[in-house]
């Protein structure tokens, strides 16, 4: 069958046996019923509930003290819920910024009360990540965000603020099961289905029960991860075939060896393209300083605007897809995400090289 290279940011690549096997269950999940026609109060949909929160903490090796929430409003909505769960007058939310969706998060905190920037890349462009080993952090602050693979702009951070006091909170979106973290240093981290857990619907949020306990009960039940803890993620309606989806693709992980394996394809995939970019004498050039890059977009500039639009219209007739840069950032990027083959990166690269030798 032929598949798209698709190196889209998001909504992105699946796993074409997850596909297929969605395809064979689309009609019967059981006898006479698909899974998009049940109620969430059926004991399949509470059973799949619990199985996809199972796989996904031993996938992340952690234990019960973290419970996996499911909910929708994509992690755009974690940046609401965050500060509204957490923050009081007397505690603010500390963010580091490192890219846009850091941002984002930062100004939605800010709205609900006091956000603080806490480290920011933001006058470098974006070009590196903050240091973040040693932060300014106010020891009674709710919480320190960090957007640990910045999608735009194609950075990831490696190091992570040893919080022991204030509690560690991740947005994973773009990043979530493409590598080994300790995620037992974060008391909570999100990341919306779209990159490397399914397609759009579902976003998952992994929280400490000691953080738990901290949320505030002045806000609205659905907007509050209690509700979502002691219901099961059943409390309204949620998105079950897009939540039956990320079953199908933490399944799919489990087969190819676990994180450290996706991992460690992930570099290979990754360093394919940042190789042809160092190697081109400057005719390609990463965006992001060197010990910054991100595994899962990559990013780079070319000469001029028109050089770069003729690379994207050329490679699309090459089937590729997706290459085009973010409209803040401009220039080309390549999301290689779990899904994306191996051969599809050396076909990209291989690409790469030959525009380079045609136009260059
Ligand atoms: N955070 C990061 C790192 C992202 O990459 C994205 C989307 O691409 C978002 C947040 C926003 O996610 P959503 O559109 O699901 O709300």
């Amino acid at each position: 069958m032929y598949r798209i290279n698709n190196f889209n940011p998001g909504p992105a690549a699946l796993p074409l046996e997850v596909l297929n096997q969605a395809q064979d269950k689309f009609i019967e999940y059981r006898k006479g019923i698909s899974i998009m026609e049940m109620s969430h109060r059926s004991k399949d949909v509470e059973q799949l509930f619990e199985e996809t929160q199972q796989i996904m903490l031993g996938l992340l090796g952690l234990n019960s003290d973290y419970q996996v929430l499911f909910m929708s409003g994509g992690a755009s909505m974690q940046f609401a819920m965050v500060p509204m769960n957490l923050m009081s007058p007397k505690r603010n939310g500390s963010y580091i910024l490192s890219g846009s969706f850091s941002e984002k998060a930062y100004k939605e905190a800010q709205t609900i009360g006091n956000a603080k920037i806490v480290a920011s890349s933001q006058s470098q462009n974006w070009s590196i990540l903050p240091a973040v080993s040693d932060l300014n952090v106010d020891p009674d602050a709710a919480y320190i965000h960090i957007t640990t693979n910045n999608t735009i702009e194609g950075s990831q951070f490696r190091d992570f603020p040893s919080t022991s006091s204030v509690p560690l909170i991740g947005d994973m979106t773009s990043d979530l099961l493409s590598r080994k973290l300790e995620f037992n240093k974060f008391s909570m981290f999100y990341a919306s289905a779209q990159k490397n857990l399914g397609p759009a619907g579902a976003t998952v949020v992994v929280i400490h029960e000691d953080l738990l306990k901290e949320c505030v009960n002045t806000i609205p039940a659905i907007l509050n991860y209690r509700t979502y803890a002691q219901n099961k993620s059943l409390y309204n309606t949620p998105p079950v075939h897009s939540i039956y989806m990320m079953k199908l693709v933490l399944d799919w992980v489990n087969r190819q060896g676990g994180i450290a394996e996706i991992e460690k394809m992930n570099v290979q995939k990754a360093n394919l393209l940042y190789d042809v970019i160092d190697s081109s004498g400057g005719y390609y050039k990463g965006i992001i300083e060197m010990p910054f890059r991100s595994m899962m977009n990559i990013t780079w500039q070319m000469m001029d605007e028109k050089l770069e639009k003729l690379f994207i219209q050329e490679s699309e007739l090459h089937g590729f897809d997706g290459l085009a840069g973010h409209r803040s950032v401009g220039g080309l990027r390549a999301s290689a995400y779990n899904a994306v083959p191996y051969q599809a990166c050396k076909d990209l690269a291989e690409f790469m090289i030959d525009f380079q030798k045609r136009k260059g």
